[in-house]
């Protein structure tokens, strides 16, 4: 929905500033697992460039007593982001954020409906603990959006959401969410996944399956009155002057404004009431419902 840069640190630079604050006795493990982690983070990479993260190993439902990597077990790298990151108050609590002040504010998942508050887990660490505190697995995302909770991934590469640091480009600049215009009181902005024909199936489906798991038509739809009324205000008052055809063209000046997402609910909010010709002829005074 929304790209973001990856984040500039190495793949084990937050494990090594977790590493380095432990005590002495709890060090030694994980500084003896330190290979089988950076091939976790080869594999990541591998499986980034392919984009089929679905096909990852996977951790156990439970056991966090499972050996993962080296001697560590799905516990104590479970613990490693919980306790060594979320609550350190050194150079990891550092790293995380500066991860999450990247986003500006702006969730990538949803592009910009919320805040992130949180880093998510793009693959969550209770099914690949070895990438619990790998910097590009670690994502801004507001509340609604962060799903580490469900804790679930889907072993279909159809399925996999919309990775902002690392995805293919078609998902940041091709159009793929779209809005139908609802002539009715008050007007109903429907907003749908429409990802376009020459895409692959695989990333036309990620796309329908992002929009529906981030619940995209109910929040992007929220935003509406609150941007419309003002507009429909306008319409009868200062823009009033403006003809249909101008009135479409202002609608697209506003579209097209540069700091608008592609895909976001308000360019393409727009842009559907810009292509709707009753939207553009009604005045909006009396009878606008009316031809
Ligand atoms: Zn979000």
């Amino acid at each position: 929905m929304k790209k973001l840069l990856p984040p500039a640190h190495q793949p084990l630079e937050l494990f090594d500033a977790c590493v380095a604050e432990m005590e002495e006795a709890a060090r030694a493990a994980f500084v003896a697992s330190r290979d089988q982690i950076d091939a976790s983070a080869v594999a990541f990479r591998d499986h980034s460039a392919t984009k089929t993260w679905s096909l990852l190993p996977r951790a156990r439902h439970g056991h966090r007593e499972d050996i993962i990597a080296g001697v560590l077990t799905k516990g104590a790298l479970m613990d490693l982001y919980d306790e060594g990151v979320v609550k350190s108050s050194g150079q990891p609590r550092k790293i995380y954020d500066e991860i999450l002040v990247a986003a500006q504010g702006s969730c990538p998942y949803c592009a910009g409906i919320g805040t992130p508050r949180t880093l998510d887990h793009y693959l969550p660490k209770a099914k690949f603990p070895a990438l619990s505190v790998h910097p590009r697995n670690l994502i801004p995302a507001c509340r609604d959006c962060n799903t580490d909770a469900g804790a679930g991934f889907s072993l279909l590469e159809a399925e996999q959401p919309i990775h902002p640091y690392l995805d293919k480009d078609s998902f940041f600049v091709d159009r793929w969410v779209r809005a139908r215009v609802i002539r009715c009181t008050p007007i109903v902005v429907q907003f749908f996944p429409s990802p376009p024909e020459h895409w692959e199936v695989v990333d036309r489906r990620r796309a329908e399956k992002h929009f529906l798991d981030c619940k995209l038509q109910d929040r992007f739809g929220s935003q509406v009155a609150g941007e419309l009324s003002p507009l429909v205000l306008q319409r009868q008052s200062s823009l009033a002057v403006f003809s249909p055809a101008q009135f479409e063209a202002h609608l697209r000046i506003v579209a097209n404004d540069p700091k608008l997402l592609l895909n976001g609910w308000k360019r393409t909010m727009y842009l559907a009431l810009a292509d709707t010709p009753w939207f553009c002829n009604a005045d909006f005074n009396g009878n606008w419902l009316i031809d």
